[in-house]
């Protein structure tokens, strides 16, 4: 047992909890969609080796009304995906329409009607030993499958501040989404998980906050969103922006971008996440210490709801922001 009082989850629990895995039908592999069983590579291939891949996620959000698949702004998620992919030096013969275009064949291909997650990913193919990052040849994949929630309990989750910290700029690029780069997530959710909490927060070296294991953080203080800059080791995330922008238009809420101090988040009103996984997930106590009224606050709970209107492709506004598959 680790956390002495905190008795929801201990490691042998976490250790043992096994998620269940919805194998796709189909990949887009090399140019065309295959079956997934056909999307295969071999085991000296650059990016298994040395993690020098870079991937992508979006969500597909499925509207019952309208019987249609909205993907969510799938043009910012490939613009990212081919920023990170001339971060290291990799060559890719598509651009961002091509690559929305890929993404409705493969969703059609699934005949996906639900809430659904695409990963796209590109890797160095050579199957070679040496570790560099010119001279090598990209390929790109990607699959779709069936997804509902990324964390147990979006309304009110209990995180730590990681003893890991984020990983620097001058290391490894945060602000690309580069594969070898997830193992810095890797051991920060691991830990907290087996410590007992949801998720946790991770420092830069400077000992600021920079953001969750993949998710970027929010903080209400004094009545105004405060989130880290572009400039603290964090992911350039696509809903960062997104939230940024709704909470002035939509919310009436100042939003400021500066460092945040580890200690101003204890004294926080309101804490939450956002991501395409997570989408918009309340923290109400870090480190068994109360977030504002320890209950999921009022400017949370109003974003969430805005947020899931515009993401079903439910509200006017924001419409060419979801992207109809069929
Ligand atoms: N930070 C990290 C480290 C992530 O992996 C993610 C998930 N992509 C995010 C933030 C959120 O980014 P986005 O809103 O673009 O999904």
């Amino acid at each position: 047992m680790y956390h002495i009082g905190y008795t929801t989850r201990d490691a042998s629990v976490v250790d043992k909890e096994e998620l269940t895995v919805t194998l796709p039908n189909f990949a887009f592999f090399k140019g065309r969609i295959v079956p997934y069983s056909e999307a295969k590579v071999g085991v000296l291939t650059h990016t298994l080796n040395y993690g020098t891949g870079i991937f992508g996620g979006l969500r597909g959000y499925w509207n019952e009304k309208e019987k249609q698949l909205f993907v969510f702004r799938p043009k910012d998620h490939f613009h990212r995906f081919l920023e990170s992919a001339r971060l290291m030096l990799m060559e890719l013969p598509y651009n961002e329409d091509q690559l929305v275009g890929f993404t409705a064949e493969l969703l059609k291909a699934e005949k996906l009607c639900t809430d659904c997650y695409i990963r796209p990913l590109a890797y160095f193919a050579d199957e070679i030993i040496g570790v560099r990052l010119h001279s090598l040849h990209a390929d790109f994949s990607m699959v779709a499958i069936p997804f509902g929630q990324y964390v147990e309990n979006e309304e009110g989750s209990h995180v730590t501040v990681s003893s890991w910290r984020r990983i620097d700029d001058n290391m490894i690029p945060a602000r690309g989404k580069i594969a070898g780069s997830y193992v810095n997530s890797a051991f920060i959710k691991t830990d907290a998980q087996r410590a007992g909490f949801d998720e946790a927060i991770v420092l830069n070296a400077d000992g600021h906050v920079a953001e969750g294991s993949a998710e970027n953080l929010f903080m209400i203080r004094k009545g105004i969103a405060c989130t880290p800059p572009v400039t603290e080791n964090i992911l350039e995330g696509i809903s960062r922006r997104m939230v940024m922008m709704l909470l002035r238009d939509e919310l009436g809420v100042e939003v400021v971008e500066r460092p945040i101090d580890r200690t101003e988040i204890y004294l926080a009103e309101e804490l939450f996440f956002c991501g395409t996984g997570v989408q918009i997930a309340a923290i109400t106590k870090v480190d068994h210490r109360s977030i504002g009224t320890g209950q999921l606050g009022p400017i949370t709970a109003k974003l969430r709801n805005v947020y899931f209107d515009i993401v079903r492709g439910n509200n006017p506004k924001y419409r060419e922001l979801c992207y109809p598959v069929y």
